[in-house]
């Protein structure tokens, strides 16, 4: 039996949909910031995706190498937060995919671990601070959670998605903690954390791109799920 998993080699066109869904926010991410920051999130976003995809360019690359690129351009490139948050959760990511054929669930579940751990520890922003750790921690517990309940990759990589939304819609009603935008105190509730809603975004992206590869197919686990469940099939006639 074949594990579910998606092949490693799929990193251009993960880097791709990383720094297409950048692109095409640019200007929210920036009005977002602009609310409660300095602004210059899309900004800073778009220059440190859009000078990774140059360096990457038409090569066949990894996963990892594609995630680690993107790493080492917005840790050598960005300032701001951004710059290093980023950089580390992705390098992180890079790591923890290194030298394997098939990104599996686990590899995953490792690639989340190792990323949103190094973010929390670099940072020190918990939970309820209004940044990007309130997307991180509830994406990566509910792919932990759906893959212990038995979910397969695809599965869970849509429960990690809709967790990263719900964690950046969370962040309307927060006072922001840490960072510039708590300089503001309650003035900063009533507005999305613009990190969050980056991260939101990339997450949605990474786990649209990994879902549309993997092999075997999802559809073929759809197929299976409902063999097993006669009884939720129309009923045949005559
Ligand atoms: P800057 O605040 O330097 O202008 P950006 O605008 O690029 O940087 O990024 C701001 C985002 O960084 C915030 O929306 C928040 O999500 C995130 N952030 C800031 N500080 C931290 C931190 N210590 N830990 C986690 N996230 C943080
Ligand atoms: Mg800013």
């Amino acid at each position: 039996m074949s594990v579910e998993g998606v092949p490693a080699s799929a990193g251009a066109p993960l880097a791709e949909a990383l720094v297409a869904v950048i692109r095409a926010h640019a200007a929210e991410l920036s009005a977002i910031d602009g609310a409660i920051g300095d602004g210059d999130h899309g900004v800073n976003m778009t220059k440190g995706f859009g000078m990774a995809a140059d360096r990457i360019g038409s090569r066949q690359v990894s996963v990892s190498e594609a995630l680690q690129i993107i790493a080492d351009t917005l840790l050598a490139d960005i300032g701001g937060a951004m710059g290093p948050l980023y950089g580390t959760f992705l390098g992180e990511m890079a790591a923890a995919s290194a030298g394997t054929d098939v990104i599996d669930a686990s590899t995953v579940e490792g690639m989340l671990d190792r990323g949103v751990d190094a973010v929390l520890e670099l940072g020190g922003a918990r939970v309820g601070d209004k940044t990007l750790i309130d997307v991180l921690v509830p994406a990566r517990a509910a792919f932990r959670h759906s893959r212990a309940s038995g979910a397969t990759m695809d599965q869970a990589l849509a429960a990690m998605a809709e967790a990263a939304e719900r964690g950046k819609e969370s962040t309307r009603d927060l006072v922001a903690m840490i960072g510039r935008a708590s300089r503001l105190g309650e003035r900063s509730r009533g507005t999305l954390d613009a990190g969050a809603v980056s991260c939101s975004l990339l997450l949605g992206a990474f786990a649209q791109t990994l879902r549309g590869a993997i092999t075997p197919p999802a559809e073929r686990h759809r197929a299976d799920r409902s063999a097993a469940q006669p009884e939720s099939r129309p009923q045949a006639t005559g």
